[in-house]
């Protein structure tokens, strides 16, 4: 079960949630994407649970401080760049000019935006599924491309290869590393030290590009910190 509250913090309007959970414990989280959720036991009243985050306030607000400053954007990324958006009356749906992203004006942006993302991740991944498919001679039974919320890439065990489209946001040699990160689980489905070995084989250092998704990768997306699973 789960309630909605509208609170004031730091002068601002925030939606907090508190969700009833069958636990003992009390949590409170602050998530990139500016979520405030308070999951408390059964036994405890949402009267009681808003008490509790009241006395968080300060807490809160320096955790959404912290997000908004890297959420602030007002452009697109595009392979680890950020580029403003420029709308214009143009031809072309969208398309990348020397030091922005121009937009025609008579269009709805969402969904141009994202077929246009779809289109170049496509591409790309195709390319890097090619060269490393061979390479590791591991091949994936189907690959699909999705806004997922919760990883920028899963592999399942009946060999499908999920990608999040959101990928097409980070630097290149980092959508590599999540082609041979997931590749690497048709042979290994775990993080074993054995794991990491072997894509270690194909790429130096792969725990530098899973540690620095973990770092920055929230912010290509304006919310959750996603891991490669
Ligand atoms: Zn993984």
């Amino acid at each position: 079960m789960i309630k909605k509250y509208k609170v004031l913090i730091g002068n601002k309007e925030r939606e907090l949630s508190i969700i009833k959970k069958k636990k003992k414990n009390i949590s409170l989280q602050v998530k990139p994407s500016m979520e405030i959720i308070l999951s408390i036991p059964m036994r405890i009243s949402y009267s009681y649970g808003l008490k509790l985050v009241e006395d968080k306030y300060a807490w809160i607000e320096n955790k959404l401080k912290k997000y908004s400053s890297a959420a602030d954007n007002s452009g697109v990324y595009y392979l680890g760049k950020l580029y403003p958006l420029k709308t214009e009356k143009s031809e072309v749906s969208i398309r990348i000019g020397e030091e922005n992203i121009i937009f025609n004006s008579s269009e709805n942006f969402d969904l141009v935006l994202n077929q246009w993302y779809e289109q170049k991740i496509k591409r790309i991944l195709e390319g890097y599924l090619e060269k490393h498919t061979k390479l590791m001679e591991l091949y994936p039974k189907k690959i699909k491309i999705k806004p997922l919320k919760s990883a920028w890439g899963i592999c399942y065990s009946s060999g499908t290869i999920t990608f999040n489209l959101n990928l097409i946001k980070v630097p290149l040699d980092v959508i590599e590393y999540l082609v041979m990160h997931e590749l690497g689980h048709l042979k290994y489905p775990n993080h074993s030290k054995e794991y990491w070995e072997y894509i270690g084989k194909y790429i130096e250092d792969p725990k530098s590009y899973r540690r620095w998704l973990r770092k920055n990768g929230y912010k290509f997306i304006g919310g959750e910190t996603l891991w490669d699973r």
